[in-house]
């Protein structure tokens, strides 16, 4: 299977790795992906004592932690930034099938 590649202005290619998953069990809201994304694809989210997830954007939600979600995939470009800088190793990018 061939790979979706993206070819620079200078020449080099490049594989975009596009967000695949998030684990949230992992993740301890800390938001440091949100900040270095700049495509709007994540939103930090409430997790319930049941285990369900909330809008924080709800004033009466009620929940226990707050995790990262991807709310946006399709504005991913790819660039891997939201796993560089996550202390918790939570995400898990892809190529795309060309
Ligand atoms: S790979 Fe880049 S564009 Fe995609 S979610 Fe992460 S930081 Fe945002
Ligand atoms: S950087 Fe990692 S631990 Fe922090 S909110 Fe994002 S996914 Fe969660």
């Amino acid at each position: 299977m061939s790979e979706f590649t993206v070819t620079l202005p200078g020449g080099k290619v490049w594989t975009p790795k596009f967000v695949q998953f998030i684990d949230q069990e992992k993740c301890i809201g800390c938001g440091r992906c949100y900040k270095v994304c700049g495509r709007e694809v994540l939103e930090m989210v409430g997790v319930n004592e049941g285990g369900e997830i909330v809008s924080l954007d709800d004033d009466d939600a009620e929940y226990d932690k707050k995790v990262m979600s991807i709310a946006n995939v399709a504005n991913c470009v790819g660039c891997e930034a939201c796993a560089k800088i996550c202390p918790k190793q939570c995400y898990t990018h892809q190529a795309a099938a060309a």
